[in-house]
This record gives C-alpha cells, sequence and structure tokens, in this order.
C-alpha cells in the first residue's frame, strides 16, 4: 500500500462567542481535513488547525508524501523534519503555549497513516495503540462564558448571553440535559474570581454528584489561586492551568494540596521532565493533535505512569475526524482516569457520514470497524470548504474578536 494523492482542505465552521482569558472566539473556527488516497483505492483521514501556520506546513509536506507506505511511521516523520526545517510554532507569538509545526503536522498525517493501517488489517485504529481498555469513552460537558451572538452571517447563536453565575448553570443544565455528561468544566478566567468561585459553588449545589473542574488559563497571580483554592477545597475535581508559566504552577503546587492539570506548561516532551523536576504538575492533558500523534499520545500515557502524574485530554474546536481520533486514543489509553474535554455540542455541523454521534451519559462508543471508522461526507466538506473561501477569516485572533464586544478591552495574562 502506497500514498498516491494526498488532498488538504481547509474549512470553516460556525462559532458561537465562547469567551476565555484571550478574548472570545470568532465566528468561525478553522481546521483542516487531511485525505491520504492509496494505490490500493483506500482513502486514510485526519484532522487538525487551519490557521496559517499549520496550513502552510501541511502544504510544504503534502508533496513529499508520494510513495509513502503509510505503516512506516519513522519515514513519515523524517519526510515531515526534512520538508519543515526550523518551521517554528503554530500559534502566534502572544499564544499562551505554542505546538511545534513538525509535531501537528506529522500528528495529522500520521492519524491518516493509521487509519488506512487499520483499514488494511480490517482493525479499528486502538488495536494498533494496544487495544482498547474501555467500551466507551466519558466527555465532560464544557462550560463557557459568552456574549450574545452578534453577527449571524455565517451561523445562528446558541444559547444566547451567559456572564452571570445563574445563566451558566443554566447552561450547564442545557448540556447535561442533552449529552448526559457525567463531570463539567469551566473556561474560566473570564469574571473577576469571586464571581468564577460563585459559579462554581452554585454548579456543586446544582449538581452535587458531578465532579468539577475550572480552567481560568493563567488568568490568575499565585495569591489569586490560593484564595480561590481556599474557598473550593472540597469542590474542585482539579484546577486546569490557574497560574502562567511551569514556575508560577510549580510555586503554587508547593503550597497547595489541590491537584493541578495543565494543557499550557507541559505540551512538550522535554517539559514533562522539567514539571516532573519541579513538582509543578499533577495531571497533563494529552491530545493526539499535538502530543506527536496517536502513538505520541500513547507514550505520553506512559511517561505521566511513570512519573505518579494522572493523564485527562485537551480539546480545541473540532468535528468528526478529530473526534473518532480523540476516542481511540483515549480507549487505548490507560492512564487516563478523567473525562475528556470536548467542545463538540458547541457546533452543529458535520463533515462524516451518518450525521453527528449522540452522547449517552456523556459517553461515546469506541468504534469496532477498521481503521478510524469515519468516512468523509464530500458535500459537507465542499460547504465548509466554500464558507473557509467566504468567511475571509485565516488565522485565529481572539483578543481582536473581544473588541467587538468590549471596544476598550485589554488583554493581560494574569489579570487578577
Ligand atoms: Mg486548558
Amino acid at each position: 500500500m502506497r500514498i498516491v494523492e494526498i488532498r488538504v482542505t481547509p474549512i470553516a465552521v460556525p462559532d458561537v462567542p465562547l469567551a476565555n482569558t484571550k478574548g472570545v472566539h470568532q465566528s468561525v473556527f478553522l481546521r483542516s481535513v487531511i485525505e491520504l488516497h492509496t494505490d490500493c483505492g483506500r482513502v486514510g483521514l485526519g484532522e487538525t488547525y487551519g490557521a496559517t501556520r499549520t496550513l502552510n506546513g501541511l502544504k510544504a509536506v503534502a508533496p513529499t508524501l508520494d510513495g509513502l507506505d503509510p505503516w512506516h511511521l519513522n519515514d513519515l516523520r523524517r519526510r515531515v523534519e526534512m520538508a519543515l526545517p526550523d518551521a517554528g510554532g503554530v500559534n502566534a507569538p502572544t499564544a499562551l503555549a505554542d505546538h511545534r509545526v513538525v509535531d501537528v503536522v506529522y500528528s495529522a498525517f500520521e492519524i491518516a497513516c493509521l487509519d488506512l493501517q487499520g483499514q488494511q488489517a480490517g482493525r479499528p485504529l486502538h488495536d494498533l495503540l494496544g487495544g482498547a481498555v474501555r467500551d466507551t469513552v466519558s466527555f465532560g460537558g464544557y462550560l463557557f462564558f459568552k456574549f450574545a451572538k452578534r453577527d449571524l452571517t455565517f451561523g445562528p447563536d446558541i444559547l444566547g448571553e451567559v456572564m452571570t453565575p445563574d445563566a451558566l448553570v443554566a447552561q450547564a443544565r442545557w448540556l447535561v440535559d442533552d449529552h448526559g455528561f457525567q463531570s463539567l468544566k469551566l473556561k474560566g478566567g473570564v469574571l473577576d474570581p469571586d464571581q468564577e468561585i460563585e459559579t462554581m459553588l452554585k454548579l456543586r449545589e446544582a449538581f452535587p454528584q458531578h465532579p468539577l473542574r475550572i480552567d481560568p488559563m493563567g488568568a490568575w497571580t499565585v495569591p489569586t489561586a490560593l484564595r480561590v483554592i481556599d474557598k473550593l477545597a472540597g469542590v474542585l475535581e482539579y484546577l486546569e492551568d490557574p497560574v502562567r508559566g511551569m514556575d508560577a504552577m510549580a510555586e503554587l503546587s508547593a503550597r497547595t494540596d489541590m491537584p493541578l492539570a495543565t494543557n499550557l506548561v507541559v505540551v512538550e516532551f522535554e517539559q514533562v521532565i522539567e514539571a516532573v523536576r519541579k513538582d509543578a504538575v499533577q495531571i497533563v492533558l494529552s491530545d493526539p493533535h499535538y502530543w506527536r500523534g496517536a502513538t505520541g499520545s500513547i507514550r505520553l500515557g506512559e511517561i505521566c505512569r511513570a512519573a505518579g502524574l494522572g493523564v485527562s485530554m485537551h480539546s480545541n474546536s473540532h468535528l468528526g475526524i478529530s473526534l473518532a481520533a480523540m476516542i481511540h486514543v483515549a480507549a487505548a489509553t490507560p492512564g487516563l482516569s478523567y473525562d475528556c474535554d470536548t467542545h463538540y455540542p458547541w457546533s452543529s455541523r458535520e463533515i462524516v457520514k451518518g450525521g453527528r454521534p449522540v452522547f449517552v451519559d456523556g459517553r461515546l462508543q469506541v468504534p469496532k470497524t477498521p481503521g478510524l471508522g469515519v468516512e468523509l461526507d464530500r458535500e459537507a466538506l465542499a460547504d465548509l470548504n466554500s464558507l473557509y473561501n467566504r468567511a475571509m477569516v485565516a488565522d485565529r485572533d481572539d483578543t481582536d474578536e473581544m473588541k467587538k464586544y468590549v471596544p476598550d478591552y485589554v488583554r493581560k495574562v494574569p489579570r487578577w
């Protein structure tokens, strides 16, 4: 089996103004869809970020994959590194964390290669990762403060404005009722910490059995984080990236028993070593989009187990190919002991055949069909590619978008 044609299609997907430390989501989010066509008629699929640096990296590598044997992942890595010497990171310099272009591009093509391997072997992708240790993967409800969407050109709003603790609890009720989520995570760092403490306490009251998390993405100083922890002792399952940077996380970790999680200070293997040495975090978020694909994510799980760290799973806004990859990786990661994050309920579109999967009690079934187990809906892909061309959004800029809602907004991390 050899790769004979490589397609990279940028798409834009309608989004809603979900708020975070950096600002607010734009009216569309961007993704890239990868197709690896083989000489035996199989098509391997991948999905990743869609902003300029990732897209340019994918396009630079694509022609060099002609003739690649999808079973040879070391050859894939070599070709990616040769096509992208000194390519740097995928994010803007102002981002809170960056990922190497080579890792992101490799990850996207690796998933597509594993899809092909699974199809040829007649086995689901998770069997190539050591086999599934669970039949279903559990996701948490992802809660956001948000504005009422103003520009409806590319798609409708969901739920209108949510900027108070009570409105947030109502949003949680909607997510739990619709999808059965058994745990909840708030994207914090948006309102004053006292209002976010109040929000978490109200969530605890409304959902007494649900594990709760908050992720302010580095918005707090160490003293603020300690004050929040004091108020939320016994309420939180873990606290994600409360302060900015490895050293601040280590300083906080030394002063609290609250488990600290991260997808900002540990995003490369070298940083696992530094985090362990400094005892900066207790839980690392996995993600097959930047932890060197599915195989890298499994290795991360092994390293975390050896280091005594917990593993959870990170999400960006995504569609069904990414969702399938996340499920296979989560299924084959024995140490994954927390519900995975997903933005999935915040969009309503899909690019895989069969429509959107339905969460039952917050869970999705682990596929048993060969490869990723998803097939491309070409009409839907063409539709979202056309939206990409119309939307004229090439990069993500939450801070710029925020100024449409709060004209004098100034990004500041930490803010409190
Ligand atoms: Mg996070």
